[in-house]
């Protein structure tokens, strides 16, 4: 099914190559994204940007590594892995993704979070943050003080690769309690289905920035949340990727449900 042309309007879908993007130009409410959710699912692994590239178009986002080795956060220009162990590593510029989503954080929008909120509150306060322009994509981050946090990373995989679906079975979790850290990520409408997770995907990381991974649950006690809406949403997809079919059959969305949620 083709992206809804009604909804184009909110949301540009653009493919781009390599050169598509120069040097030096910085994309204002736009995301960047390398390959598609779907391609990762069937184990597309091989990591084909390097972070010095992906550095130039965001400095905010998350994403895996190649090979997938481990959960990504990039926050304020820094790019951080967290490997099977937990314990979070700056990137060096050369290392490779396969799969990465990321923006120049520019927030409109900024609340302040008094109540204590879990991770299905938060996503019901955001829902109703971004209700206006629901259609459209969300870059979030929330700095505070969180009493849980449950985040989980992936061990290296190793060719032939598996399918995520069953490198998530052997995911590592961790918990942490009473910790200062930052919330990253997005909130996609539906329709990106197949390019992105539809839906929050969050990814945390301490304030001392020495652990995080991708976010399971949490319960958050004061923060700050900040909000940037995205208009554009420009795709570079690596040779043998197909272009993403925006709607996912219904076993891939439990499949994705599964990896994302568990
Ligand atoms: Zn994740």
């Amino acid at each position: 099914m083709p992206l809804d042309p009604g909804l184009v309007g909110a949301l540009h879908v653009e493919r781009l190559g390599r050169l598509d993007v120069r040097a030096g130009e910085r994309l204002h409410h736009a995301l960047f994204q390398t390959s598609t959710i779907d391609a990762l699912l069937s184990g597309s692994y091989e990591g084909d940007v390097s972070f010095a590239e992906l550095g130039a178009r965001g400095d905010f986002g998350l994403g895996t590594f190649d090979a997938l080795d481990g959960e990504m956060i990039g926050l304020d220009g820094v790019f951080y892995q967290v490997k099977a162990d937990g314990r979070a590593y700056e990137v060096d510029e050369q290392t490779k993704t396969p799969f990465a989503v990321v923006t120049f954080f520019e927030p409109r929008e900024i609340r302040q979070l008094a109540a204590p909120m879990d991770h299905a509150a938060f996503r019901a306060y955001l829902d109703g943050v971004v209700a206006d322009d629901a259609a459209a994509c969300h870059a979030v981050r929330v700095d505070g003080h969180f009493s849980y946090v449950k985040t989980r990373s992936v061990p290296r995989q190793h060719k032939p690769y598996p399918p995520l679906v069953e490198v998530v079975e052997h995911q590592v979790t961790f918990e942490l309690h009473d910790v200062r850290g930052s919330l990253v990520g997005f909130r996609f409408p539906d329709y990106v289905g197949g390019l992105n997770v539809a839906g929050y995907h969050f990814h945390f990381i301490t304030e001392d920035r020495s652990a995080g991974g991708h976010l399971l649950e949490f319960q958050i006690t004061r923060g700050e949340l900040r909000v940037d809406h995205e208009s554009d949403l420009n795709l570079e997809l690596p040779a043998g990727v197909e272009e993403a079919m925006p709607d996912l059959a219904q076993s891939k969305k439990d499949e994705l449900n599964r990896i994302e949620n568990a």
